[in-house]
C-alpha cells in the first residue's frame, strides 16, 4: 500500500488543518487526539510520510526512528506524566486493519493523567 498524501495526519503535517500542537522538532509532531480517550491523550507523529509501524521500521533512517522514540518520552516530560514527573503513562500504536489503526500515518498514542486500566479491553 502506498502512502496517502490526503490522509488527516498529512494535512496537519502541511498545516492545511489545524491542530491543538505540544511539541515540534526535526523529527515529530505532538498534538492532542481530538477525540479523548482518557484524561490526556496525546499523539505523536514522525515527520515522514509512514504507513504505520512497520513501514517506519523498514524504510525510516535510524535519526528518525530515534528522533520518534525520543520523541515519546520528551512528549511525556512536557505532559507532566513522565516517570521524571512521578507519574506514568501508556504509549501505543494501532498498526494496520487489525490493529484498529484509522489514519494511516503511524502514530503513536500517549494515555495519562490517571490510572490507564487494562491494557486491551
Ligand atoms: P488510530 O485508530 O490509532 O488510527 O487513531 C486515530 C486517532 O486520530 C483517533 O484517536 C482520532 O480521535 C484521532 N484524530 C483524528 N482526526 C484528528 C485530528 N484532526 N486531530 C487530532 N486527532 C485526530
Amino acid at each position: 500500500m502506498a502512502y496517502d498524501d490526503q490522509n488527516i495526519f498529512a494535512k496537519i503535517l502541511r498545516e492545511e488543518i489545524p491542530c491543538n500542537k505540544i511539541y515540534e522538532d526535526n523529527y515529530v509532531l505532538s498534538f492532542y487526539d481530538i477525540n479523548p480517550q482518557k484524561k490526556i491523550h496525546a499523539l505523536v507523529i514522525p515527520k515522514g510520510k509512514y504507513i504505520d509501524l512497520d513501514d517506519f521500521n523498514k524504510n525510516a533512517s535510524n535519526e528518525e526512528i530515534a528522533g520518534l522514540i525520543k520523541g515519546i518520552s520528551i512528549v511525556a516530560k512536557k505532559l507532566g506524566i513522565s516517570t521524571e514527573n512521578g507519574k506514568g503513562y501508556r504509549a501505543l500504536a494501532n498498526i494496520s486493519e487489525d490493529g484498529g489503526q484509522e489514519v494511516p500515518h503511524l502514530h503513536f498514542h500517549i494515555f495519562g493523567g490517571e490510572k490507564i486500566g487494562k491494557m486491551v479491553s
